[in-house]
């Protein structure tokens, strides 16, 4: 068994000299930090030892716990490596208020973080817009495109930028120091306590489904999604795609709307990719569980109809595309420890993934805020929950208008598209951007 420990990347001397932006962000990570963890008697804890998820939540959590002199060498991180191919697996649009966090909890800039992830010219998007899209026989026709989220134009803040999340994760790891981390997952809190550098160690579950914590609930809802990362073709994307601008084409496909995603991207595995985008459809697994094939194979023709339409083709679509179908968690926040054991997984996840952009948001928000809370001596549940809470109730504020009033939305959005986002989705730009 391989055990490693991690050291702090050298950023160079240019790197290391926090501007005027620097310090803003960092205030309002502080400032809600602050409200979040209500807690500061000091920690009842001397060491962390986290199950499982070699992923953006882990290494968020375990970068902040291990920056503090306290936990430093005293976070171990156990679980197998991610096995990394082109395919995409998991979450792309990573949201800048979701940068602050990861760069506050690595104790870097968030230039130093996003060069991490990809060195040069980062993949973002700084304006959001919506349209209808209607899709049949291979082609898409779009209503009138409107903006929801800097319909100006001036602001030059990160909404969203368009990350690999395996990319994403190891950038944290390799900026993080003091992370131990451990190839091997326990199976159990007892096995996981055996690991521990201390005499006082938490044991944080953080596996998919739920290993020490003897599984999870779902809310009996999930989600259906297919994502490719495309290249342009000819003199680059074609209206209702713009630069620097991420696009939510919706379809309303048998009841309910199907939503999609289309942003600018990078990915080291995909050098040709300038651009990704996803089609993701909430389903009842209950009573919808048998039709995963067909569901995914109408998402795959929007998703490639409506790029084909906008300017982009996908890169190597057989090797890279990936369709998920994923069960989502109880929309309530969970409880406490669950016997001596932080759910983190659970903690972080916000409701239903891949079609709000907030799961990694969830980590690396939820995920800071817990391990503050473990460092102020409060209860890290607690804390991640008041982190999430208007996340949580604007993902199901989401899955009501796309599930259950679908046709208001449709109609709405091809009449106005700022009406038919105006809340929560625009106001929640403070959500969705960095705060510099
Ligand atoms: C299709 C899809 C699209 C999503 N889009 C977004 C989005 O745009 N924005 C957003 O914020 N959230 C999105 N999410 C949710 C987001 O991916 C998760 O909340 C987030 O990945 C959790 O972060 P993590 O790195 O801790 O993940 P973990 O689950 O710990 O994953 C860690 C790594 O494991 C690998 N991995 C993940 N799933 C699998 C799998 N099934 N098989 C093999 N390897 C795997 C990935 O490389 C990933 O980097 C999406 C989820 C899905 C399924």
């Amino acid at each position: 068994m391989t055990i490693t420990t991690t050291e702090p990347t050298d950023l160079g001397d240019a790197g290391r000299r926090p501007g005027p932006r620097d310090a803003a962000r960092r205030a309002a990570v502080e400032r809600q930090l602050d409200r979040w963890c209500e807690s500061d008697t000091g920690t009842d804890y001397d060491s962390v030892v986290i199950v499982g998820g070699n992923g953006i939540t882990t290494h968020t959590f375990a970068a902040r716990l291990a920056r503090d002199p306290r936990f430093a060498g005293k976070v171990v991180l156990a679980g197998p490596p991610v096995t990394e191919d082109r395919r995409l697996k998991a979450g792309v649009s990573l949201r800048g208020y979701a940068a602050d966090f990861i760069a506050y909890a690595l104790g870097v800039t968030l230039d130093e973080f996003v060069d991490a992830v990809t060195p040069g010219q980062a993949p973002v998007a700084t304006r959001q817009t919506v349209c209808m899209a209607d899709v049949a026989d291979g082609t898409a026709r779009f209503s009138r495109v409107g903006p929801w989220q800097n319909h100006r134009g001036r602001l030059d803040r990160p909404i969203v930028y368009g990350f690999r999340n395996s990319a994403t994760a190891a950038a944290i790891a390799r900026l993080s120091a003091g992370v131990t981390v451990v190839p091997d997952a326990p199976m159990s809190a007892a096995e996981a306590r055996d690991l521990a550098l201390g005499s006082r160690p938490l044991i944080v579950d953080a596996t998919r489904a739920g290993d020490l914590v003897g599984g999870r609930a779902t809310s009996g809802w999930g989600i259906a999604a297919a994502q490719v990362p495309f290249r342009t073709v000819g003199d680059g994307v074609r209206p209702p795609m713009d630069e620097r601008t991420a696009l939510a084409p919706l379809v309303r496909r048998d009841g309910r709307i199907d939503v999609g995603y289309y942003t600018p991207f990078a990915d080291a595995l995909s050098p040709e990719a300038s651009w990704y985008g996803i089609m993701a459809r909430p389903i009842d697994l209950r009573t919808e569980g048998d039709r995963k094939d067909a569901e995914l194979d109408v998402l795959t023709d929007e998703l490639l109809a409506i790029g084909a339409a906008s300017g982009l083709e996908p890169v190597d679509v057989d090797e890279t595309i990936g369709r998920a179908w994923v069960p989502a968690p109880p929309w309530t926040a969970p409880e406490s420890k669950s016997g001596g054991v932080f759910d983190l997984r659970r903690a972080v996840t916000p409701g239903i993934a891949a079609y709000y952009a907030d799961g990694m948001t969830g980590s690396a928000v939820a995920g800071t805020a817990a391990a503050e809370a473990i460092l102020r001596g409060g209860d890290p549940a607690a804390a991640a929950a008041s982190a999430l809470r208007p996340i949580r109730r604007w993902n199901w504020v989401w899955w009501f208008e796309t599930v259950k009033v679908p046709w208001v939305a449709d109609r709405l959005t091809r009449l106005s598209p700022p009406v038919a986002l105006a809340w929560p989705h625009s106001t929640a730009i403070k959500r969705w951007s960095s705060a510099a």
